[in-house]
């Protein structure tokens, strides 16, 4: 069972590194994949928790925007967390999702809706990438609405009123900086159509330029067509075809591994890294 895509409180998702590792033995998995937003900060953690035959795939699924600012998921793994340049453009994201959130809280309010940055501050663990979720549980925990899903479905969705884009790098650069940091760039839920404005399918070649491995095409964001569409895609171009859960503990309902990568295109991606990087205990 190989899962190449989750996330732990250190972004939005509500277990800790070390529960998700212990999670994913208990079930399991012979490939976990660690990405969470923007950061790689819970990289250590996992790997002190890591123990018998699990194999830890260490990433992280950076922010992207497109210069028509359409939003973007690239999945950077197995690349070096110690490359500067990297760590730097992920940084530069992280900071920018504040004055983002900032301004996302003032519409909310002009609007009369009783929200603050404190808020939001007290429902975001530690350290954690902030994001629309930390958001959501804030409006939660004031009974302004019911469930996360609740918010994405309405107040903050892509296309509502209160939606803020904060700076992010281009799907190109991002890609350009995971390879050249020796990792694998694999675009996530590229057709999750329900959240916003999507790339066509004759974007792709210039991301293979830029150096792309591999699209996410098993996903619960895109129906079957969509997938069928990218299954297409990554046979013509020659991309590794991935599937993954983008668990995020409770906070969405995505299961653990309720869909995977094939061993043997798991092999042919994992080759494709400068160094042999997966984590073994
Ligand atoms: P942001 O990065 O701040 O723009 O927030 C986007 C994040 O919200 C994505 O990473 C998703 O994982 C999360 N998200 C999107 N839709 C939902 C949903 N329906 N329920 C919970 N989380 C969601
Ligand atoms: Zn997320
Ligand atoms: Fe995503
Ligand atoms: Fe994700």
């Amino acid at each position: 069972m190989i899962d190449l895509h989750t996330h732990t409180n250190n972004s939005d998702g509500t277990d800790s590194p070390r529960d998700l590792v212990n999670k994913a033995i208990a079930q399991g998995l012979t490939v976990l994949g660690i990405s969470d937003h923007d950061t790689t900060s819970g990289w250590e953690e996992a790997v002190q928790t890591l123990r018998g035959d699990l194999a830890l795939v260490l990433g992280s699924e950076i922010s992207c925007l497109t210069n028509d600012g359409i939003s973007v998921h690239m999945l950077g793994l197995l690349f070096d967390g110690a490359h500067l340049e990297m760590q730097v453009m992920l940084e530069e994201t992280r900071d920018g999702r504040l004055p983002r959130m900032r301004k996302m809280i003032e519409k909310m309010k002009a609007a009369g809706i009783d929200i603050s940055m404190d808020d939001v501050e007290a429902a975001r663990p530690d350290g954690a990438t902030l994001g629309r979720p930390h958001l959501a549980d804030a409006l939660v925990n004031k009974g302004i609405i019911a469930s996360r899903d609740e918010a994405f479905q309405g107040m903050l969705n892509n296309e509502s009123e209160f939606y803020v884009s904060h700076a992010a790098p281009t799907p190109t650069d991002a890609i350009q900086m995971i390879r050249r940091a020796g990792g694998v760039a694999v675009i996530a839920h590229p057709f999750a159509s329900h959240r916003g404005q999507i790339l066509q399918a004759s974007d792709f070649h210039e991301l293979v330029a830029a150096g792309l491995n591999g699209i996410e095409v098993d996903h619960r964001d895109q129906n079957p067509d969509e997938r069928e569409m990218l299954r297409s895609i990554a046979h013509e171009l020659d991309l590794v075809i991935t599937g993954s859960s983008d668990y995020h503990g409770t906070g969405k309902l995505n299961a653990l591994a309720e869909f995977q990568t094939s061993p043997a295109q798991w092999e042919k991606l994992e080759s494709l890294a400068d160094q042999r990087r997966v984590v073994r205990a």
